[in-house]
């Protein structure tokens, strides 16, 4: 019998209506004699919710505490999950993770699953019971409740998947699997059937919003069987697969977009090792993005530009006036752009992309800031009043409507 781990996302878990549907979904799986594991997120809008809790007792809320307060949606719903499917007639139990223990490490609010023990939940499976496991959370080693980062619940579906040697996670979202660019900037986006694990890292972490990149990284490096599907239609979904896009001939799969980027240039830095070493020390907490640094011509001075999260602006721009260590002309800062990437496994064969890609914004007269590429990307930083015009001639020059 196959072993399927099915992870539920908030929105498909956002009403007893909907839970009450879910349960029927999972009754079907258990029905076509599959070994089910079910893994769920908080009903949606209820992490939000404790969260701001939180902030409105103290904006510097004890972050142990904070973990306990924020992972206790994933109870909720996989309580009411466990009894919806025990109403069906079904062996349920909820399983909160400090009950198996699925054990993390690493700092609360981004910890990571370090091991899972198997032994009760797959007894129970064995014996046709069907788990509802709380997503986003874990224990230390001190036996305290951690959490995996906002999203976290996809990082629990997939180290399930893998310490229990699932042969598939499937994914139920409200979006019925991932779109060649956001539908909701150009409804001309189109569903793909089979993306690599490489591209849609890239998609993830450039924009696209469908699964937590980490939990896609961890997929790849273990080789788990992903699929992403809607809750609520029937339509076949987007499977994430180590073959490349088989059935995708073309040389780009999508477009991905972020629109809360925030761009600083150092103007006048001297050109000489440890210069870019002291710059950034300081801002070693802070999630870089791009870095660029210009080749100075004479060995004297060069600019470095980098991008960060917008809600990051001041304080970098302070770590760095406080930083005794470095001498510059000056700090020129913009919060007003956008990145959008285009990615595709089939760059790596194709020649021109880049070409094809700058082409398409200056036909726009859309101003590109700062060019970075990987081996299955290129992404460019514009101004943000310009992002849905640029998604959708990239859509077009790329041929994916
Ligand atoms: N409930 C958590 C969050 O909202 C985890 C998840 O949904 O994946 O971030
Ligand atoms: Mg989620």
């Amino acid at each position: 019998m196959p072993l399927l781990v099915l992870k539920f996302g908030g929105t498909s878990v956002g009403s007893c209506e909907k839970i009450i549907k879910v349960a029927k979904l999972i009754k079907k799986y258990h029905d076509k004699k599959n070994k089910v594991i079910v893994v769920s997120s908080a009903m949606t809008g209820v992490t939000n919710d404790l969260d701001r809790k939180s902030k409105s007792i103290s904006e510097k809320f004890e972050k142990s505490e904070y973990d306990v307060l924020v992972s206790a949606g994933e109870q909720i719903a996989c309580s009411l999950l466990a009894g919806s499917l025990i109403k069906l007639g079904l062996k349920s139990r909820s399983w909160l993770s400090w009950q198996i223990p699925i054990l993390t490490d690493g700092k609360y609010a981004s910890s990571r699953i370090k091991k899972i023990n198997t032994k009760d939940v797959l007894s129970f499976v064995n014996k046709g019971g069907i788990p509802v496991i709380t997503g986003f959370q874990g224990i230390s080693i001190e036996k305290r409740i951690t959490t995996l980062g906002r999203g976290g619940s996809d990082a629990s579906a997939i180290a399930i998947a893998k310490f229990f040697n699932a042969d598939s996670c499937i994914i139920y979202t409200d979006v019925d699997g991932v779109y060649t660019t956001d539908p909701r900037v150009n409804s001309k986006a189109k569903k793909i059937d089979k993306i690599s694990y490489e591209e849609m890292l890239e998609m993830a972490s450039l924009g696209a919003t469908v699964m937590q990149p980490s939990s896609i990284q961890d997929a790849m490096l273990n080789n788990i069987k992903i699929d992403i599907r809607s809750t609520f239609s029937k339509n076949p979904g987007t499977k994430i697969t180590d073959e490349i896009s088989a059935t995708n001939k073309k040389i780009i799969t999508g477009i991905s977009y972020t629109k809360n980027e925030a761009k600083i240039t150092v103007v006048g830095v001297r050109d000489q090792p440890g210069v870019a070493s002291e710059i950034f020390k300081p801002l070693k907490d802070i999630n870089l993005d791009m870095i660029v640094q210009t080749s100075s011509a004479d060995g004297g001075e060069t600019d470095i530009t980098f991008t960060i999260k917008k809600e990051d602006i001041k304080r970098v721009i302070n770590l760095l006036k406080k930083n005794k260590k470095i001498s510059y002309e000056k700090i020129i800062h913009d919060d007003k752009v956008s990145k959008v990437s285009v990615v595709g496994a089939g760059m790596i064969t194709q020649p021109g992309v880049a070409q094809k890609f700058f082409k398409a914004l200056a036909k726009e007269k859309i101003n590109i800031m700062v060019i970075s590429t990987s081996e299955i990307k290129i992404s460019v930083i514009i101004d943000q009043k310009h992002i849905n015009r640029a998604v959708k001639v990239l859509h077009k020059e790329f041929d994916l409507e």
